[in-house]
């Protein structure tokens, strides 16, 4: 999605403008933990678009609300880090996270009107973030309002700057709520499921409205979908979540076409179009399971094809998928899968080890 703005932002900085490391966050209730996010790491650079797919459940959006700091009791962020341009954000305080909120990182969610407030008109939602975040007021507010309405697509915007979210069609209520978060002249927009609701023609209009906008304010975007096709057309680079977990990374072309963990694989097989004519399409039977405690083992093994005997005593690791594919990494022991099966079980093994004496 952003070849040229990645190539050129990305010379001028030490590191990435977001950088996720081992984050884990857990919910805590009477009866058990939730290990909603458990061990996730990846990074965004400036301009370009990561997705973070997979199935409800697998701890996307909790992902999302940890880098926001948004994550609600009973849950909390209980360890890793998440760094913004380089400064530590999990230990800010509520007064530090408004600030990076809306100034620096926006969020649109799936569904337009929980965002917008039903009693304010559009404009004077885009006002008051303009206030808040670029000290603008008055008519200087109301023309700015009126040019990201414009940017968003929005026609007769001075106009459609006065009406009310009910009085927009759910395509241009997504279009307001971007045209909301563009006011703060984020970093980083994350996008969480935003063309979920919308019909496909909507959909397209509005990844292509994101594209625009990308190139235009150098933004950096975390997309969050569990639509694979939806991924092939935004994403420079994906994540793949299941349970709690990364189980995948790589170029959004090199997923495609050499997809590794047998999850992904099911993933892609699910997608209409991707089958011969007359082939089924693929589905992964179960359901993502709920993490309550520290994995022991491969938390797809009840669903895997190919699970063996060692997948149910071993938790696999995040290792390159082969030896010339440093990029393209897979949590699974099948990988790397230039060495024997058993020596990569060894290695596994090892860095699980590894990962525990860390822990303590
Ligand atoms: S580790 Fe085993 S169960 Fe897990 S994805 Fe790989 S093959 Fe399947």
């Amino acid at each position: 999605m952003s070849e040229s703005t990645t190539a050129t932002t990305t010379e001028s900085y030490d590191e990435p403008l977001l950088s996720v490391e081992n984050l884990q966050t857990a919910f805590f209730t009477e009866k058990e933990t939730i290990r909603a996010v458990d061990g996730v790491s990846f990074d965004i650079e400036r301009g370009e678009t990561v997705g973070i797919v997979g199935e409800s459940g697998s701890g996307k959006s909790v992902t999302a609300r940890s880098i926001m700091g948004l994550v609600e009791d009973p849950g909390r962020v209980v360890g890793g880090s998440v760094r913004l341009d380089g400064e530590e954000l999990t230990d800010n305080t509520e007064e530090e996270w408004q600030d990076v909120r809306g100034s620096r990182i926006a969020m649109v969610f799936q569904d337009p009107l929980s965002s917008l407030n039903p009693v304010y008109t559009v404009g004077n939602q885009i006002k008051e973030a303009l206030r808040i975040h670029r000290g603008l007021r008055g008519s200087a507010a109301t023309e700015k309002a009126i040019d990201l309405l414009e940017q968003v697509g929005i026609p007769d915007a001075p106009r459609r700057v006065k009406e009310y979210p009910h009085e927009f069609s759910g395509g241009m209520r997504q279009r307001a709520v971007i045209a909301v978060a563009l006011a703060c002249d984020p970093d980083l927009l994350i996008c969480d499921e935003p063309t979920t609701a919308l019909d496909v023609t909507i959909q397209a209009q509005i990844l292509e409205l994101l594209e625009e906008l990308q190139t235009e304010h150098d933004l950096a975007i975390m997309f969050i979908t569990h639509d694979m096709g939806v991924v092939a057309e935004v994403c420079d680079r994906v994540n793949v979540m299941y349970a709690g977990e990364i189980i995948e990374h790589a170029d959004v072309v090199e997923l495609f076409e050499h997809p590794k963990h047998p999850y992904t694989e099911g993933l892609l097989g699910a997608i209409p179009g991707r089958t011969e004519a007359g082939e089924r399409l693929a589905t992964i039977e179960g359901e993502v399971p709920t993490p309550t405690s520290q994995a022991t083992d491969c938390r797809f093994a009840p669903r895997c094809p190919k699970a063996f005997d060692d997948c149910r005593s071993v938790h696999p690791a995040s290792v390159p998928v082969s030896d010339d594919a440093e990029d393209h990494t897979a949590a699974c022991l099948l990988y790397p899968e230039d060495v024997p099966q058993e020596e990569a079980v060894e290695l596994h093994r090892d860095r699980e080890s590894e990962r525990e004496v860390d822990s303590q």
